[in-house]
């Protein structure tokens, strides 16, 4: 299908006027400019590939300069002029080289691609531009590309600009911003971690009968002020490695972590409360001389809190299944598996959104902060792995880490 243009085409290639036709000072400029002294000629003997090209940045709402022939000549229009400062008018029509001989503001490495073929495209590129008879930096994103003749041989170079100063200053002062919420988020939980960690300490003190004999009623007051003593210093802990993590500035020391011991220790850690709620917790496979390239702190970390999860979720009776697979020497897989309430297929990618709960009603029996996944993936993810779930309600749930290998132990298989 075509599509039929405003106007009629003109029967006979475009003159000079038509170039300089209907647009503002630029075009008059140019219009008016002494061509005749230039490497490029008069406007009535341009190419109709220059001329083409000339009509098009004249007539540009955003800023845009074609640098044509060997000499680079400059033709910009009415939005690039803006950004000349003092060079105006001095520059229009001249090479690029004796115009700015300080040094060039746009980018001869990028110019010189785009002479060679390429279309190139470069972000936050800090120019130096004159507003208001002052010169400052501003931010742009610059496209170049190449020119060609009616013959399509590349004959200049155009530059478009578009301007992210705004923008850019957004994101920095949002960085700051972030940066900001994280020191005084490490600041604050410092200040409240001292009083949290003497109030379980002074508990543990009366449950040990340094202030006297402890009642049975007095010691399970004891053990409800210690676990919310543990829970509020987990809620802590949470907050803040999320913070770190969303400000880019928590630290991951990888390395070849081996799995087996990993995954032993975790298991032992959560031993005790798997038995408390007879949950059947199991190991399968062999995890025998693998290991992951990664944090093996965040490692744990993940999986604790996997473990945590479905231990969480799981009735009595239930099972939960550790099992740890190698894909083609590339990567390894650590799967929970368990036989829980399980999440709905709406709800399975919410679960990694930071401080979402599913059933809120529900989960706030069970505790936590709705950051344990959040967290989690975000770790994986900086560790270049991923976290991933699949689920179906009253069936269980399959959370799986996936991680770079790492170099294998030589341990015995186990
Ligand atoms: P929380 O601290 O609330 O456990 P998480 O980010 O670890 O936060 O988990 C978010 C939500 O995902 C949980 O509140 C729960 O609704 C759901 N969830 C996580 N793991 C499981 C699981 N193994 N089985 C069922 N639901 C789960």
């Amino acid at each position: 299908m075509t599509i039929a243009p405003d106007h009629a085409p003109p029967r006979e290639p475009a003159t000079a006027a038509s170039i300089f036709a209907g647009a503002g000072p630029m075009a008059a400029l140019c219009s008016s400019y002494a061509w005749a002294s230039t490497s490029i000629g008069c406007p009535d003997e341009w190419s109709a590939g220059l001329r083409a090209a000339a009509a098009l940045v004249l007539a540009a709402p955003t800023p845009m300069v074609l640098l044509w022939g060997e000499d680079a000549t400059q033709i910009y229009n009415d939005a690039y002029r803006e950004l000349m400062g003092a060079k105006h008018p001095t520059v229009f029509g001249t090479p690029v080289r004796s115009s700015w001989p300080e040094g060039w503001h746009l980018d001869w490495e990028l110019y010189t691609r785009a002479w060679g073929g390429e279309s190139v495209m470069v972000d936050d590129a800090i120019v130096t531009v004159g507003r208001a008879g002052e010169s400052s930096d501003a931010s742009f994103t610059l496209g170049y590309s190449p020119a060609r003749d009616e013959y399509g041989v590349i004959q200049g170079v155009l530059v478009a600009a578009f301007e992210t100063t705004t923008l850019a200053a957004a994101q920095r002062e949002a960085r700051a911003a972030v940066r900001a919420k994280a020191d005084f988020l490490a600041v604050m939980s410092h200040e409240l971690r001292t009083p949290l960690n003497a109030i379980g300490g002074y508990a543990e003190l009366l449950q040990l009968g340094v202030r006297g004999t402890v009642t049975p009623e007095q010691r399970a007051d004891l053990e409800r002020i210690q676990a919310g003593q543990k829970q509020l210093l987990g809620v802590i802990d949470d907050v803040l490695a999320y913070t770190k993590l969303e400000a880019g500035i928590l630290h991951f020391a990888v390395e070849d972590v081996p799995l087996d011991e990993l995954l032993t220790g975790c298991c032992a850690l959560v031993g005790h409360e798997a038995r408390k709620k007879k949950i059947d917790l199991r190991r399968s496979g062999s995890v025998g001389g693998l290991a992951a390239r990664a944090d093996g702190e965040k490692v744990q970390q993940v999986v604790l809190n996997l473990l945590t999860n479905a231990i969480k979720f799981t009735n009595p009776g239930g099972i939960i299944t550790i099992s740890c697979q190698e894909e083609r020497g590339e990567r390894i897989d650590i799967t929970i598996s368990d036989t829980g309430r399980g999440i709905a297929l709406s709800d399975l990618e919410c679960v990694f959104q930071p401080f979402v709960q599913v059933d809120a009603k529900l989960t706030r029996a069970q505790d936590g902060t709705g950051l344990g996944l959040a967290i989690s993936r975000q770790m994986a993810q900086r560790m270049g792995g991923d976290l991933t779930v699949v689920s179906e309600i009253g069936a269980g749930s399959r959370f799986t880490l996936t991680l770079a290998c790492g170099r294998c132990t030589q341990r015995a298989v186990g």
